[in-house]
């Protein structure tokens, strides 16, 4: 397909909803003789009508031109070479246009025996690196020189009629890179589009590779999937396609067969429209309530089980506890600090039971109370009877406020808000 240039008067997108660093880096580019575009998701949502999360630049500059053009700019990835300008807390992200990658020379590109792509360096025209991103929607080139948008792979008629197509064959490029098939899943909850037919079918047939993507690189996706702002939606998605039960195979072993699975599964998704409600209102959320959320089913199973087998509430809930993080780890690698916290919030669950004497006034200063108390009212919500303790525990901290301080599961950075592509498989941009 040849490119199609729309004309400044016929889109939206304006400047005025650009972030200025990223002009100011596209504008020091263009001055240095290279050519440099506004791409992705940054394009995407302004035509939408949104606000871009980040904005990524694509440039025929290598990446050691643009690094020497920015003090403020580190080279990242081994794999795929990018470079990071710093602004502040602002991370513009640029990439070195990259070709398609027919040849297999074992150098600068590199598939593994299933196709996926390993390493994937080589540099191409401003074409190549259109056809070589996921979908349509996300290959859309804004140049502020001519203020046009280019278009190579027929984004326009997508965006406009909120279809997720993938670039080329669904099944070859899921192969290539079975992240993107968590991707569609975001874009699909969080814009609202369709998933086109064979890129959704594409989905139901190989969901199970999705076992081939790194373990940390899972827990990015993961994170970024539950953080958009349409967690819930996201969640019945991954359910419905299967992709979560294989990136999450004890807890759908429990959400499938359990006797209480239809408790568990409103907790779940109680849990996560909990989170898409916080990030509604602009309050920080932390992995670790997430993670608590999403392998509870699996934790208390096994607490229960270790009570019927005769161990106190509270060793048959710590080994429930250890046991079900040393499950999870193989498929998705929760940090240390994470795993640490989500236990104190199963822990804590125990803890809150005790109402009387001086424990509340002590447990209520407890650094992860609030994330406790959070999750305790969800289990309620989703019909656990326990008496009523989520309204004595309200009660008790209107008599009884508590310096902000505690509110430790508040006062976290929100996630996702800084780039990391540390764990980043295969992204041309
Ligand atoms: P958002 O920033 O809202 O999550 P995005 O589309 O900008 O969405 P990024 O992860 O920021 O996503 O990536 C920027 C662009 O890089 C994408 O729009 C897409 O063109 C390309 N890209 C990212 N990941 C992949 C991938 N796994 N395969 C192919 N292209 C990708
Ligand atoms: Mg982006």
């Amino acid at each position: 397909m040849s490119v199609t240039v729309i004309a400044r008067d016929q889109h939206n997108v304006s400047r005025k909803l650009m972030s200025p660093n990223a002009l100011k880096v596209i504008s020091r580019l263009n001055n240095s003789g290279f050519e440099a575009y506004l791409v992705g998701g940054g394009v995407r949502d302004i035509l939408l009508g949104g606000e871009p999360k980040d904005f990524d630049i694509a440039t025929d500059a290598h990446p050691e031109q643009v690094h020497e053009l920015f003090r403020n700019s580190r080279l990242i990835g081994r794999r795929f070479k990018l470079v990071h300008i710093l602004f502040g807390r602002e991370v513009i992200e640029v990439a070195t246009f990259r070709g398609a990658a027919p040849v297999a020379d074992g150098k600068s590109h590199k598939q593994s025996d299933q196709g996926m792509l390993l390493r994937d360096n080589v540099y191409g025209s401003m074409e190549d690196d259109a056809l070589r991103r996921d979908f349509t929607a996300n290959a859309l080139y804004y140049s502020s020189k001519d203020f046009a948008v280019y278009d190579y792979v027929g984004a326009m008629a997508d965006i406009k009629s909120k279809t997720l197509r993938l670039i080329g064959d669904p099944e070859t490029r899921y192969r290539e890179d079975p992240v993107r098939m968590l991707r569609a899943i975001r874009f699909k909850a969080k814009l609202g589009f369709t998933i086109e037919e064979q890129a959704s079918q594409a989905i139901y047939k190989q969901a199970s590779l999705i076992e081939s993507v790194a373990a940390a690189r899972l827990f990015d996706e993961i994170i970024k999937l539950f953080v958009c702002g349409k967690g819930e939606a996201a969640y019945y998605l991954l359910r419905e396609y299967e992709l979560f039960r294989y990136m999450f195979p004890a807890v759908t072993h429990t959400l499938d067969r359990h006797n209480d699975r239809a408790y568990y599964e409103k907790f779940i998704v109680a849990g996560l429209r909990n989170t898409d409600v916080r990030i509604q209102a602009d309050k920080p959320i932390t992995p670790a309530f997430l993670y608590a959320v999403i392998l509870w089913p699996e934790v208390d199973r096994l607490w229960q089980k270790n009570v019927q087998s005769g161990l106190p509430e509270f060793p048959a809930l710590q080994q429930a506890s250890q046991q079900a993080v040393q499950d999870q780890l193989p498929f998705i690698t929760i940090p240390k600090r994470f795993t640490l916290m989500m236990k104190e919030i199963w822990e804590l669950q125990i803890r809150l039971k005790k109402t009387s004497g001086k424990w509340p006034h002590q447990l209520i200063e407890h650094k992860r109370f609030r994330a406790a108390y959070d999750f305790l009212l969800l289990r309620e919500l989703a019909g656990k009877d326990l008496n009523n303790l989520g309204n004595w525990w309200t009660d008790f901290q209107k008599k009884n406020p508590v310096p902000a301080r505690t509110s430790e599961h508040r006062s976290g950075p929100r996630p996702n808000r800084k780039r990391n592509n540390r764990n980043r498989g295969p992204k041309p941009a």
